[in-house]
């Protein structure tokens, strides 16, 4: 084991994918710290919160990052109900469910990280 091993692993940016990879991260036993540019998790999802996806809730979340949910009593919404923007950031692997499961401290918000 090389002295990198213990360095936590960087995923830029909350995004649906960027909190699939913490997921999968987490379930490895991996070290990770999450940055994001935005105040919050799923910051430009939350940008058109307002508009319907074009897929069902059982294609929006990832199944590692389903597990950590269920671990911490999420209430999976009905598999071919139609989210929201916002309905994927309140009840999806966002807030304020996933942050339990994720560890808030792992997620740096208001970092971007371009620089
Ligand atoms: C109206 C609409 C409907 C959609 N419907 C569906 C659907 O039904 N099914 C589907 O699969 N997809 C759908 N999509 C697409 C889906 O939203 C995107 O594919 C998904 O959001 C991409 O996730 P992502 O994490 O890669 O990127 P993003 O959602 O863009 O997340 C990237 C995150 O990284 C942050 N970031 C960016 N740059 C930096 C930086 N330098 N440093 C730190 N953080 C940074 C951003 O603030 C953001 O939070 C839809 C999109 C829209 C607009």
């Amino acid at each position: 084991m090389s002295s990198l091993d213990s360095l936590p692993v960087a995923v830029i940016g909350a995004g649906p994918v960027g909190l699939a990879a913490a997921a999968h991260l987490i379930a490895r036993g991996l070290p990770l710290k999450l940055y994001e540019a935005g105040p919050t998790v799923a910051a430009n999802v939350r940008d058109w919160g307002h508009v319907r996806l074009f897929s069902p809730w059982r294609y929006n979340v990832d199944p590692a990052a389903k597990s950590l949910l269920k671990a911490h009593s999420w209430q999976e919404p009905p598999a071919d109900a139609m989210p929201t923007g916002a309905d994927l950031y309140e009840a999806g692997p966002s807030q304020p469910t996933f942050p339990h499961g994720l560890g808030a401290k792992r997620i740096i918000p208001n970092a971007d990280q371009s620089h």
